[in-house]
């Protein structure tokens, strides 16, 4: 393999035991913590958790004895899921917070996410701060009297769920006995899932729920890797099958014949049952589908689209109050719980929308309407990519443009989002649009561009 480390804005990923050692763990953790320190001063405290991966409690020990060293207590709470993370560091009011999770990445990855005292991944700014710190290893190491110390703290499911129950009607969802099967890839979302599902009244055939971080699939929550999810909801004849991704921070959703929906809709149908009951604006990234603007128009709002990146959506949601947001694939974000994606909060409000309107899946679905995404990737430098940009720009005159992450076209009956990677030369073309057709004309159209 021949990948490198990676160090972004959310963090850090790389294959353990290739590019990602326990030293590294431990210097970017000192890292973190030195720049809180520098921030924000003394008597630090940052909350750890980590999800199932087999590599997790080695990076975990590491990055703890790296906040330690430089006089970070820390709150450790253990296997968890990423949302219940950036839960615990508002309710217990710490200064940061780290989860060690590569989300959909398959086993042989491992990563470090940073999330500030306000439960968002660091601005940019302070992500090169954290990583010039880190490659000029200029830590703020403190004496034996001075260490930081280890708090081991149980609380943060029983913390998270009751946040998110707390928004939706129990009784009522546990009247409707609702059949449900539930596929967590062996990652850190079974057991907090069960726990709520089981509040809620659901009868749960557990798919791949033990936290044993060897995932049972390519983890990814997407349609070639639920196959055998499908097959279950089918064979069980249940309301509604379930998956998350290792770290449950995305949901994708099966319906009740066994199909799945695509993960855009567990953001449409959560936004479908909150734009029912609040007024206020959404916010979503803008590669995601249209189906949020349509759902919003019908209740007379908008949604304000963002650059890619959950930090980015969760930003412009607590500017602009939203009240619900999100990324279409699959991260669903209230911030009455956090302002991070969250698979509890999806399925919270899916069930409630079932219950209330007393629908299957499929027809909420049909309500809904659809569109037809086309995503593919090329490689191109950065060069190429404004290139290729600027093209793309004299060609849809006619398109509104927006330039906030690469550059999205807005047509009448659908868009075209024509952005590059931050780690990778790379460009993502994503066109969708009412039909199969008109969306394969758009990437059609962009691909004579590249060719040209
Ligand atoms: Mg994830």
């Amino acid at each position: 393999m021949t990948e490198k480390l990676i160090i972004s804005i959310s963090g850090m990923r790389g294959i353990v035991g290739e590019n990602l050692f326990p030293q590294t763990a431990v210097e970017y953790g000192a890292a973190f913590g030195t720049f809180l320190k520098r921030s924000k001063g003394k008597d630090l405290k940052v909350c750890v958790g980590r999800d199932s991966r087999p590599s997790g409690q080695m990076i975990e020990s590491a990055v703890i004895a790296g906040l330690c060293s430089v006089g970070v207590n820390v709150v450790q709470v253990g296997l968890v899921i990423t949302p219940s993370v950036g839960i615990m560091v508002r309710e217990l009011q710490c200064d940061g917070g780290v989860m060690i999770t590569a989300s959909h990445n398959p086993i042989p990855y491992n990563g470090i996410k940073l999330i500030l005292d306000n439960g968002i991944a660091p601005p940019l700014k302070v992500s090169q701060n954290i990583k010039l710190i880190y490659e000029q290893k200029d830590f703020s190491f403190v004496g034996s009297a001075e260490s930081g110390k280890v708090c081991p703290d149980n609380s943060a499911y029983d913390i998270h769920i009751e946040k998110v129950i707390s928004l939706i009607d129990v009784e009522l969802i546990a009247s409707k006995n609702f059949e449900v099967v539930l596929d967590s890839v062996n990652g850190a979302g079974g057991p907090v899932a069960l726990q709520m599902l089981k509040k809620l009244n659901c009868q749960v055939t557990p798919v791949n729920t033990e936290p044993t971080g060897i995932f049972a699939h390519t983890p990814e929550p997407i349609a070639e890797n639920l196959v055998s999810l499908s097959g279950h909801v089918k064979k069980s004849r249940a309301d509604i099958g379930l998956a998350q991704d290792p770290d449950a921070d995305r949901l994708a959703i099966i319906d009740e014949n066994g199909n799945f929906i695509g993960e855009e809709y567990s953001l449409a149908l959560v936004a479908m049952y909150i734009f029912g009951k609040k007024k206020g604006k959404a916010a979503a990234n803008l590669s995601t589908s249209r189906m949020i603007d349509d759902i919003a128009a019908k209740h007379g709002s908008e949604v304000i689209r963002t650059a890619v990146g959950e930090a980015n959506v969760a930003k412009a949601m607590i500017e602009n109050d939203c009240v619900i947001g999100g990324e279409g694939n699959g991260g669903i974000i209230d911030l009455r719980v956090g302002p991070i994606r969250d698979s509890l909060v999806g399925i919270a409000f899916v069930l409630q929308l079932m219950a209330e309107t007393g629908k299957k899946v499929s027809q909420l679905v049909k309500e809904i309407g659809g569109y037809h995404m086309i995503k593919e990737k090329i490689r191109a430098e950065k060069e190429d990519a404004v290139k290729i940009i600027s093209a793309a720009k004299e060609k849809f005159i006619n398109a509104n443009v927006n330039e906030t992450d690469g550059c999205r076209f807005d047509f009448e009956d659908g868009w075209l989002h024509l952005r590059t990677s931050n780690t990778e030369p790379v460009m993502r073309i994503i066109a969708e649009a009412k039909t199969k057709e008109s969306a394969e004309k758009y990437m059609k159209q962009v691909k004579e561009i590249i060719g040209s």
